[in-house]
C-alpha cells in the first residue's frame, strides 16, 4: 500500500499526549498492578510501533495485539516486553509464536489437544506461553464452564511444551452507566478464580473503561489499557473521565483549489448539492479512500476557526467545502483537532456517522501518512 506523502493530508500523532495519558493511569494503578498497552489494529490507527514506544516510556510493562502479524511487527521493532495476542492463533502457526517469544490466547480444550500434537514434533524448545480466556459473558471466545477450564489447566500443567502464563476475561458493558452486567461478569470470573488451586503469573480483566470507572471490578494484576491512552473516552460522552484524556490524533489537510461559483451550480458526483447563492467553494484532497467516508457529507470542517460544510458527495480522493469567503490555496483544513480556537473531536465524527470513535480511528487508511510529534 502506498502512503501518500506528496499531498498535504496528514494524521498528526502527538506522542506526548499518549505518554501523558498513560503516565496518569499508571500513577493511579494499585501497587503490583501492571499495564499492558493495547496497540492492536495499528495502534487504533495511530501507528503501533511509535505508540508502543511512547507507552513503554510512560511505564507500560507489556502489550496486547489482536493478531500474530501485529505481534511480529512489535517484536521486529525491537520491543522485548511481553506481547499477548488477544485473538485465537491457529496451532499451525506455533513455530512462529515460539520464534518471536509471544504469549497467546487459548479459548478451547480442542485447541490445546491440537497444539500438543504439533508441539511434540518440534523437539527441544522453550514452552509456548499461554493465557486462558474465560468467557464470563461477552459471548465471543473463551471457556464458559469450570470443568472445561480445569481440564485445560490440567493439560497445560502436564505438558512441558506449554507454560500457563495467564488467565483473563473481557467485559462487555464497562463503558455503560448500568453496572449490573459488569458485576455479573466480574463475579463469574471471580468464582472461577477462587476455585482454582494454582494461579498463573498474569490475571487480568480490565479494559480502559473498567480501569477508569470500576475499581471494584479491577480483578488481577494487569490491565489492558486501550482506547483511553489515545485520549479517547471509552464511553463516548456518557461517563466523565476521572482525569483529562488528551486526544493524540489530529487530521489535517489544505485547500488545493478555491473558486467562486454563481448560484445554481452543481457540486460533486450526482449533483447532490447546488449552490444557493454565489458561494466560495474549496477542494480538499481527502476522500473515502482515506477513510473519510461518504456519509461525512454535510459535516463541517474547520478553516480559520470557522465551520465549513462538506458540500456534495465525498469523492474517493477529494471533497468540497463551502468557505465563508475567499481563502488562498494552501489554507489549513482541520478534519479532527483544534483550529482557531475551535475543535472537532473524533467523538463528533463518530456521532455524525452513528458509530464509535474506535471505528473512526481504525478507518483512517494506510494512504494517510502518520506524522509524529513529541
Ligand atoms: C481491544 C481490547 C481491549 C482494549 O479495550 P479498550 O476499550 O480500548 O481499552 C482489552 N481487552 C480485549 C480482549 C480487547 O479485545
Amino acid at each position: 500500500m502506498v502512503v501518500t506523502y506528496h499531498r498535504p493530508t496528514r494524521a498528526i500523532i502527538h506522542r506526548k499526549a499518549i505518554f501523558e495519558n498513560i503516565k496518569k493511569e499508571v500513577k493511579r494503578l494499585p501497587a503490583g498492578t501492571e499495564m499492558f498497552a493495547v496497540v492492536k489494529a495499528n495502534g487504533y490507527g495511530h501507528g503501533a510501533v511509535p505508540v508502543a514506544q511512547a507507552a513503554l516510556a510512560a511505564g507500560a510493562a507489556g502489550f496486547c495485539v489482536a493478531t500474530l502479524d501485529e505481534a511480529i511487527e512489535l517484536r521486529e521493532s525491537g520491543i522485548i516486553e511481553p506481547i499477548l495476542i488477544l485473538s485465537v492463533v491457529f496451532p499451525s502457526y506455533l513455530s512462529v509464536v515460539l520464534d518471536y517469544d509471544l504469549s497467546i490466547t487459548v479459548a478451547t480444550k480442542e485447541w490445546l489437544v491440537d497444539a500438543q500434537d504439533i508441539l511434540e514434533t518440534f523437539g527441544e524448545n522453550h514452552p509456548v506461553k499461554i493465557h486462558l480466556k474465560v468467557d464470563s459473558g461477552m459471548g465471543r471466545i473463551g471457556f464458559r464452564e469450570e470443568p472445561d477450564l480445569k481440564e485445560a489447566i490440567d493439560l497445560l500443567e502436564s505438558s512441558d511444551k506449554m507454560e500457563w502464563e495467564g488467565i483473563f476475561t473481557h467485559f462487555a458493558t464497562a463503558d455503560e452507566v448500568d453496572q449490573s452486567y459488569l458485576k455479573k461478569q466480574a463475579s463469574r470470573f471471580k468464582t472461577m478464580l477462587e476455585n482454582l488451586t494454582k494461579m498463573p503469573r498474569y490475571i487480568h480483566a480490565s479494559n480502559s473503561a473498567t480501569t477508569l470507572w470500576h475499581e471494584d471490578e479491577m480483578l488481577g494484576n494487569v490491565i489492558r489499557y486501550g482506547v483511553a491512552m489515545y485520549g479517547l473516552n471509552p464511553s463516548g460522552d456518557v461517563l466523565t473521565e476521572p482525569y483529562h484524556l488528551n486526544p493524540a490524533l489530529e487530521l489535517i489537510s489544505e485547500v488545493i483549489q478555491v473558486k467562486e461559483l454563481p448560484k445554481d451550480e452543481g457540486i460533486g458526483y450526482g449533483k447532490t448539492y447546488t449552490t444557493k447563492e454565489s458561494e466560495w467553494i474549496g477542494t480538499v484532497p481527502i476522500g473515502y479512500a482515506d477513510g473519510w467516508v461518504r456519509k461525512m457529507q454535510g459535516f463541517s470542517l474547520l478553516v480559520d476557526g470557522q465551520a465549513c460544510e462538506i458540500v456534495g458527495r465525498v469523492c474517493m480522493d477529494q471533497l468540497m467545502i463551502r468557505l465563508p469567503k475567499k481563502y488562498p490555496v494552501g489554507t489549513k483544513v482541520t478534519l479532527i483537532g483544534k483550529n482557531g480556537g475551535k475543535e472537532i473531536t473524533m467523538q463528533q465524527v463518530a456521532d455524525y456517522l452513528e458509530t464509535i470513535h474506535y471505528e473512526v480511528a481504525c478507518l483512517l487508511s494506510e494512504r494517510v501518512p502518520r506524522m509524529y510529534r513529541e
